[in-house]
């Protein structure tokens, strides 16, 4: 069982798993921001933070400090379930970076395995965090959609730079941020939808997809079009239209702008990863886990019934 005997008033005290690109850029200042979090040390086989105890593997740092109660795993995503599923046998609350794991199967795991320890296990969407999220599915709530356009394309060199896995089994390709749309839209989208086609263009010289163009439809014959790309050059675009009963929504910039029937509603800074950790100090103070494999799924099912087609080869 967990050794985590409080709530809020003595916080937790959190190791991190993986020391990349996502932790340097979002986890660490929001970490300083939430005021219960406390970082104790890192886990990763080559990277270490200044001034903060490291080790090379999950192991070795809860061995040296039995005092951390929680992990934020942020490594590639094929490691997710082994890491994790160590750490919940440890009675450590776990925190896992999106995607949750490589395959359904092992996130299922995970979820069993937190509830027999008793432990909070959150499945991190962070785009669902972002500020015109809320609104824009209490705006949908009551409505019928007919059409949705998401756009969600960025330069794969400047978003992942020399990330080998992401062309890597697992590493999911361009998924790897269009699953991020899809964690919007399986959230605001009042009705569950469905793949119908897939076309997924895949490097000669790579194992995932740098482009996808998917058709969803729901139980009421609405139109849901996305399109992912790698190769995007200059900005990104991460961005979703939604037409319903005459109105159209819109959710750009990733989320941090929504406009309804061209009236400017929310645009504000991302912070998304604060929305993270103070919702994980929450589901460890409540004694919950929160994972929804929603979005995983509309990966999975993309690969299991796109059309794959080759394309020229990859290199960075
Ligand atoms: P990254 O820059 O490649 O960082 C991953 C880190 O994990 C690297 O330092 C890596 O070391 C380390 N690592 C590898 N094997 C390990 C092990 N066995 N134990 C501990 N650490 C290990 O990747 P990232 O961009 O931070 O992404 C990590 C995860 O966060 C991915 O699942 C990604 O989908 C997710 N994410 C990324 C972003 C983004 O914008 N980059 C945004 C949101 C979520 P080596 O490099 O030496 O192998």
């Amino acid at each position: 069982m967990s050794d985590f005997n409080s709530g809020f008033s003595s916080g937790f005290k959190l190791g991190l798993v993986g020391v990349g690109k996502i932790v340097r850029d979002q986890h660490l200042p929001a970490i300083a921001a939430t005021p219960n979090c406390h970082l104790v040390a890192t886990a990763d086989p080559h990277a270490s933070l200044p001034e903060l105890p490291a080790y090379q593997n999950l192991e070795a740092m809860l061995d040296a400090h039995p005092e951390i109660t929680a992990v934020s795993i942020c490594t590639p995503t094929h490691l997710r379930y082994s890491q994790a599923r160590a750490a919940l046998m440890r009675g450590k609350h776990v925190l896992l970076e999106k995607p949750p794991g490589a395959t359904l199967s092992e996130v299922e795991d995970l979820i069993a395995c937190a509830k027999e320890q008793g432990v909070s296990l959150f499945a991190a969407w962070h785009s669902r965090f972002a500020p015109g999220v809320a609104q824009a599915q209490q705006w949908l709530a009551e409505r019928q959609m007919q059409r949705v356009e998401i756009e969600w394309k960025e330069d794969v060199r400047v978003w992942h730079p020399g990330q080998a896995w992401i062309w890597q089994p697992g590493g999911m390709g361009v998924f790897d941020p269009g699953i991020n749309a899809l964690s919007i839209a399986t959230a605001i989208l009042p009705q569950p939808f469905f793949l119908q086609q897939a076309r997924l263009l895949v490097p000669s010289n790579a194992q995932t997809p740098i482009a996808a163009d998917l058709t969803f439809t729901d139980p009421q014959g609405a139109s849901i079009e996305a399109a992912f790309d790698f190769r995007q050059s200059g900005p990104p675009t991460w961005d979703m239209h939604i037409h319903s009963d005459g109105s159209r929504l819109s959710l750009t910039q990733g989320g941090c702008r929504l406009v309804i029937d061209d009236e400017l509603i929310i645009e504000e800074e991302e912070r998304e990863y604060q929305g993270l950790y103070a919702r994980f100090a929450e589901l460890i103070a409540n004694k919950r886990s929160e994972v929804d494999v929603a979005p995983l799924r509309q990966v999975a099912d993309a690969f299991l019934y796109g059309h794959r087609e080759p394309t020229e080869a990859f290199i960075e």
